[in-house]
């Protein structure tokens, strides 16, 4: 996989998008969807996604692009107001050689919690559902 991805339909968020596996969903509407990480790095972890299929930045349009962070700024607003945390990173990455690993575009919103070390991308244990639940309802409620 290089910067001049080809979009490939099997991806893990493809299905997502599809139904084809579950997620605990944080906000949809016909354009983005948002989840909760599954592998957190932090407690809260979200990422936000275009229904569009590109596979990094630059596969994007301009126009899609502005909707995804302007939907990525709204759920962090209701995370912040939902879940306190200290800090919050945005983050999002281009290529298997920044880190990349599904590619399908997408912006993590990353809570950071004074005293608590963020764990490392790509690295971590599978979430306890009910505990994603919980995140997700908190963030929602702040919508
Ligand atoms: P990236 O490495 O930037 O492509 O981020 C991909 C993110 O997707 C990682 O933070 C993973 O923990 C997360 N992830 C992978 N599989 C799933 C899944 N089935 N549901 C939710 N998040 C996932």
């Amino acid at each position: 996989m290089t910067l001049n991805c080809t979009y490939a339909p099997d991806n893990i968020f493809a299905k997502i998008l599809s139904g084809a596996i579950p997620s605990v969903k944080v906000y949809e509407d016909d354009r983005v969807l948002s989840f909760m990480d599954a592998f957190p790095q932090a407690n809260g972890h979200t990422l936000v996604i275009p229904k569009v299929s590109a596979c990094n930045l630059f596969d994007v349009s301009s126009e899609d692009l502005q909707n995804l962070i302007h939907h990525t700024q709204r759920i962090a607003t209701a995370l912040r107001d939902g879940l306190e945390p200290d800090g919050i990173r945005i983050a999002q990455f281009n290529g298997e050689s920044a880190g990349q690993t599904v590619f399908h575009l997408h912006f993590h919103i990353i809570p950071v919690y004074n005293g608590n070390q963020v764990r490392a991308h790509a690295a971590g244990q599978m979430a306890d559902l009910n505990e994603l639940r919980g995140f997700a309802d908190k963030i929602r409620a702040k919508l």
